[in-house]
């Protein structure tokens, strides 16, 4: 079934309508028949109801550290003029995820592996493209079908709401992402990381430090790639996506920032 040229019809006024600008087609990917109005509408709904069932970072120095960062990828992105929300959850296993409408959690564990900002920055940029993508939701219609979310957000579907709660907070995710999510998540991911500044390299060495991690300590990491399958081979994808890009003085590797953060979550 290819209804693609039927839900870019929907998308691109709406697009327009929320972001001022056109799509260039960063939503090139499968069908989502969520609106992007549905798509924040459920995030700011399933936002207050993690916060309600996981324990939140309240150390307003190191949520103003990752809102910055956040918000400088997401300035590089079609969905700049949406409003993001970046969250620290204290757990020491290794995982970040996004959930749709634009808000991206980070776990305590995660900071603490993380051996620079740029490396924190490849994972909230590559979890930042999975939201810019709509992976979720295109899962999400993958998975349940015309018109579910509209009746979640009605309140006429509680149970199909409480199973997507259920898996967000089980896995850490709204849903498991394809290779091919994955792929198109780097890619975004390493363009936006150059375009803030930040040294996209950090993304390689991150994703070495999380198989790494998968050798000494599978179960710390177990949750992130259950839902974002990681191998070598995306390492070298994003190495050759690198590889393209102009050489560019001053991108950032590390700041003081990121060492006060490490120690403001650590344990
Ligand atoms: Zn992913």
């Amino acid at each position: 079934m290819h209804r693609t040229g039927y839900s870019r019809l929907l998308f691109l006024p709406l697009l327009a309508l929320l972001t001022g600008c056109a799509s260039s087609g960063v939503n090139r990917g499968d069908v989502n028949l969520v609106s992007l109005e549905e798509e924040w509408q459920l995030g700011a709904q399933l936002e207050q109801d993690i916060a309600q069932q996981v324990p939140l970072v309240n150390d307003q120095a190191a949520l103003a550290y990752i809102n910055e960062m956040g918000r400088r990828i997401v300035a590089q992105t079609e969905m700049r003029n949406l409003p993001w929300g970046f969250h620290i959850i204290a757990d020491p296993s290794i995982n970040a995820f996004n959930i749709p409408g634009g808000h991206i959690y980070v776990h305590t564990g995660l900071i603490e592996q993380a051996g620079s900002a740029a490396e924190l920055a490849g994972v909230m940029a590559h979890e930042i493209s999975h939201g810019v993508a709509r992976h979720g939701t295109e899962r999400l219609t993958q998975s349940y079908g015309l018109n579910i979310v509209a009746a979640v957000l009605l309140g006429q579907d509680p149970a199909a709401y409480q199973q997507i709660l259920a898996q967000v907070l089980g896995t850490g995710a709204i849903a498991k992402f394809s290779r091919d999510d994955e792929r198109e998540a780097d890619d975004l991911g390493v363009d936006y990381m150059y375009r803030a500044s930040y040294n996209p390299e950090g993304m390689v060495r991150m994703f070495q430090t999380l198989l790494e991690e998968r050798q000494r300590r599978p179960s710390s990491i177990e949750q992130f790639f259950s839902t974002h399958p990681l191998s070598e081979e995306r390492i070298d994808n994003v190495r050759q996506e690198i590889a393209k890009l102009p050489s560019r003085q001053g991108l950032v590797m590390n700041d003081n920032g990121f060492n006060s953060l490490q120690q403001r979550v650590g344990r």
